[in-house]
Order: structure tokens, then C-alpha cells, then sequence
């Protein structure tokens, strides 16, 4: 390590109200070392912007931030790159605030007027930046709807993926950016992930600032239901996909498995799937019986077992049956995921309903899986029958050649910068998420390079602010990279 940085804690929320420091007490606390690669200096300087920054449009200071401090890079870089690493550095400030300002908007999926207004100030930054935006509205798939802006110059077609939408509607109590520390930030949707939609913006604009942003082809896709996606999905996801088959690359922004130093190449699709079965119901002393047979919950019980016996040792599979209904009437809800049964310990079971998920690393396995199942669906117990329908929901994206060329990049980008190695994080760690909707178009895709936190989804949501600046920094570079042609590989 050859620069370190100490700082002093700084109260950030206080009753609600920021106390600001004091530029020259702050300064005065930064003590730094750098015996080496002049380029790393601007890594420091998001601490001096944030400290120096007295207006900026909320009229709210930004906390200082501790950046987290570069190894020896590998290679020094080219000038235009080091522009690029000291706009981001000396933008980071700014980012933060805006990065403040989106938690603090409600965008539960279902609060559409907050997705809205996300969505909205997002939009005011990619047309300050020159690229041409629309609002998608949502009405046909039921959610609030998604940005998109687009920019076309001579390079390959790049597709960036954000959402809006946070698992935190208006009912819950966690509602609030809260600064932490000099390090970390709590609050709803702060990684997962408008931390992430912030760093993709500040990458860009950085490439703006280094004046290489004009040649390069971007779309950015913002939806606005990642958390809780529209119906019917191919609807929801048509603008996604329709941007995807014309692009080359897509990167996704999500956050990740929370370690920054990997990154996502596969994900696991996400589906669901429902079994029924039925039974002949008769008074249940005359249970197994030629003519009677086993009834409907032996039945379903069956097939279960042998779903977990053949199948679960699988590698990359799972499938979790997460509901059930038996006995002699069952009905199920029509608007909630439920229902209710009817039913007596002396009658054989007339019918049952199972619902469950299932996920697999690539289209290929589903398919296989499904054709398992099917087969033991297939072989009921006497006088009964089953029967199981798929719903495919989000597809897989399968790690292929140009996945892993994308992060060989990343990766080459992160220790150029001083930064470490990135590496694939295992799938198992890696939910559904809207990258997965490019797998059937592109062949070069990566994602989980947004902002790194912990607690997603959950109240004690948390950003780690120290990897704001590398985190962009190294997106940034990877774009500077992609838009020049930086690996040859296409659409398929
Ligand atoms: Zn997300």
C-alpha cells in the first residue's frame, strides 16, 4: 500500500441535518504518502471535492469520503485514461449527493409516482449529458414504466442496465439515507441499486469530461420493475430487450455479490412451476385399494420426493416447493398467492396444488429439468394423475466466452488502477436480474459492477462509500475500453 489516508469521523445526520465540516479542518486531516505512480494521486482528490463542495443543488454539503487506497497499479495509464480517473475523482462528490437525493425518493415498485420521479431526475442527468431520453410509459404491463437514453457515435452499441424500482414500498419504515460513518450509508435501494445507477451515470460523465464520450454508442436501460417485474413479462421487458438485440455489449450495474473484487458472468434464471394432482376421494379405510388407490396427497408427495431424490444433487439447480394445498376441496386465490383447503382424516384426498421455483444456469439445463420432471410427473401412483406447468419468468444468462472476456477487461482495469483482481463470483450467489434478458441477443455480457454494500433487501441495507471512486473508476475505464473496439467479440 503506498498511500494511506486517515480521516475523522464526520456526523452525518443529526436530527435530520447535516453538519458540515470545515474545508481547511478537513484538509488538515488527510495525511497521505505517495512514493509512486503520479496518476493515483487524483484518487484522493473525491475526498478534497466532497470537502470543498459548498453548493451543489440541494444546498447540501456531501460528507468527505474515504476512498479506499490503490495497490501498485500493474501498468501506468495512457493520458486519456488518467483524465478519465480524475474527472471520477474529482466528480465524486457530486455523485454522492445525487446518490443521497435518489434513496431519499420512495420508488418501491408498486409507488409508481416515486419510480416516476427517479426515473425523472435520472433523466435530467442523461440530457445534460447530450443523450437523447424517453420515459417508457408502464400502463400495458401494469408498473410505473422505464427510462431509456441513448447516445450514437462510431463505436460498438453498449448497453447499460439500471432500475429504478427498490423492494421498499411506502409501507415500510425504512424510508431514509443515513450516513453511518466517514464510510458507509444506510438506506432503501442505496445499493440494490441506485448506488449502481450513480456509478454508471458518474462513469459516463467522467468519459464526457476526458472528451471521449462523443464517439461512443450507449443505450441505458433503466426499468422501473426489477424488484416485482410487470405482467405479462414479455411485455415488461420488450424496450430491454429490443435495446439488447442492438447492442454488442451489456453491463449491468446490479450490486453484486457484495464482494467488489468479483463480478457477475452468469446468472441463474428464475422460473416457477405449479403441480396438480388428483385423486379418486373415497372413505379412507378403503385407501389403496385396486379401484381406489392412493389419493391425491400420496400422489403429490411422490412426485416431491422424487424431484428431491433424482434431481437435487444437481449442480447449479435448484427448485423449492414453497406451497401446498390438499384434501377434498381446494381453492386458490385469484389475486394473492394463496388459497384455501377443505378436507377430513377419513377421506381419501380428491386434489392437491403445489407451487414452487426453480432455477438454472442455462437455458439448456432448464430444458432438461423440465423433461425430468416431466417424466416423473408422468409415472402416478394407481388411480391418481399429476400434472406440472412452467412458467419460465427470467431467463439464465449461461457464462459464456464473451462473459468472460468482458471481465477479463474489468478485471485488467481494476489492477491497472491499482485496484486488485476481479473474478467471477460463483452463481450460486447470484440472484435473477435484468441482464439475463440479453442472453438470447448478446454474447459479451457482465454484471454486479454497481456500488458494494451488504444487507440488500433487507432494512439494514448498506453502502460501502470507499468503493464509490474505484467502482467507477474502473467501469469507466472498461467503457473507455469497449468504445473503442477493445475486444472482438459481437452480437449473435
Ligand atoms: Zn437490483
Amino acid at each position: 500500500m503506498f498511500l494511506s489516508v486517515d480521516l475523522v469521523p464526520v456526523p452525518a445526520f443529526q436530527t435530520g441535518t447535516y453538519i458540515r465540516r470545515r474545508v481547511h479542518a478537513f484538509s488538515t486531516d488527510i495525511r497521505m504518502t505517495f512514493p509512486f505512480a503520479r496518476q493515483f494521486v487524483v484518487l484522493l482528490s473525491p475526498v478534497l471535492a466532497a470537502a470543498t463542495a459548498c453548493t451543489h443543488p440541494q444546498g447540501v454539503a456531501p460528507n468527505p469520503v474515504a476512498t479506499e487506497t490503490p495497490a501498485q497499479p500493474a501498468r501506468p495509464l495512457n493520458s486519456t485514461e488518467q483524465a478519465i480517473v480524475t474527472a471520477v475523482s474529482s466528480k465524486s462528490g457530486e455523485g454522492l449527493v445525487l446518490l443521497e437525493r435518489l434513496v431519499n425518493v420512495n420508488s418501491g415498485t408498486m409507488n409508481f409516482a416515486g419510480v416516476r420521479e427517479v426515473g425523472r431526475l435520472l433523466r435530467a442527468e442523461f440530457d445534460a449529458l447530450g443523450f437523447e431520453t424517453r420515459w417508457v410509459d408502464g400502463a400495458a404491463f401494469g408498473r410505473a414504466g422505464h427510462l431509456i437514453a441513448e447516445r450514437t457515435g462510431t463505436g460498438p452499441r453498449i448497453l447499460l442496465i439500471g432500475h429504478l424500482d427498490t423492494v421498499f414500498e411506502p409501507s415500510s419504515s425504512f424510508q431514509r439515507f443515513e450516513r453511518l460513518s466517514d464510510t458507509t450509508a444506510r438506506g432503501p435501494g442505496i445499493i440494490d441499486m441506485k448506488g449502481g445507477n450513480v456509478i454508471m451515470l458518474h462513469a459516463l460523465k467522467a468519459l464526457g469530461s476526458a472528451g471521449v464520450l462523443g464517439q461512443m454508442s450507449i443505450t441505458a436501460v433503466f426499468t422501473g420493475d426489477e424488484e416485482d417485474s410487470g405482467d405479462p413479462l414479455a411485455l415488461a421487458r420488450a424496450e430491454l430487450i429490443a435495446a439488447a438485440s442492438r447492442s454488442q455489449f451489456a453491463i449491468g450495474f446490479e450490486d453484486g455479490s457484495g464482494d467488489p473484487r468479483t463480478a457477475v458472468v452468469s446468472r441463474r434464471g428464475s422460473g416457477s412451476w405449479t403441480l396438480k394432482s388428483t385423486g379418486t376421494p373415497a372413505h379412507s379405510s378403503q385407501i389403496f385399494r385396486a379401484d381406489i388407490g392412493a389419493g391425491a396427497i400420496f400422489e403429490t408427495a411422490r412426485v416431491l420426493h422424487q424431484f428431491r431424490e433424482q434431481l437435487s444433487g444437481e449442480q447449479f439447480l435448484t427448485f423449492n416447493p414453497g406451497f401446498a394445498l390438499g384434501g377434498t376441496d381446494i381453492r386458490m386465490d385469484s389475486t394473492e398467492p394463496g388459497g384455501t383447503a377443505h378436507g377430513k382424516s377419513n377421506i381419501v384426498a380428491k386434489g392437491t396444488h403445489v407451487t414452487g421455483d426453480i432455477r438454472t444456469i442455462s437455458p439448456q439445463q432448464l430444458d432438461s429439468v423440465k423433461a425430468k420432471m416431466r417424466a416423473i410427473v408422468a409415472r402416478p401412483l394407481p388411480q391418481t394423475r399429476s400434472e406440472i406447468t412452467f412458467d419460465d419468468g427470467y431467463p439464465p444468462l449461461a457464462p459464456t466466452e464473451g462473459n468472460r472476456r468482458l471481465l477479463a477487461m474489468y478485471d485488467a482495469a481494476s489492477r491497472e488502477l491499482g485496484f486488485g483482481s476481479v473474478v467471477a463470483v460463483n452463481p450460486m450467489r447470484a440472484g435473477a436480474a435484468d441482464v439475463s434478458f440479453t442472453a438470447a441477443h448478446i454474447s459479451s455480457a457482465l454484471d454486479g459492477i454497481g456500488l458494494s454494500g451488504w444487507d440488500g433487501h433487507t432494512d439494514k441495507e448498506t453502502a460501502d462509500l470507499r468503493k464509490f471512486v474505484p467502482q467507477t473508476a474502473r467501469a469507466a475505464l472498461l467503457l473507455y475500453r469497449l468504445g473503442k473496439g477493445g475486444t472482438a467479440s459481437g452480437a449473435r
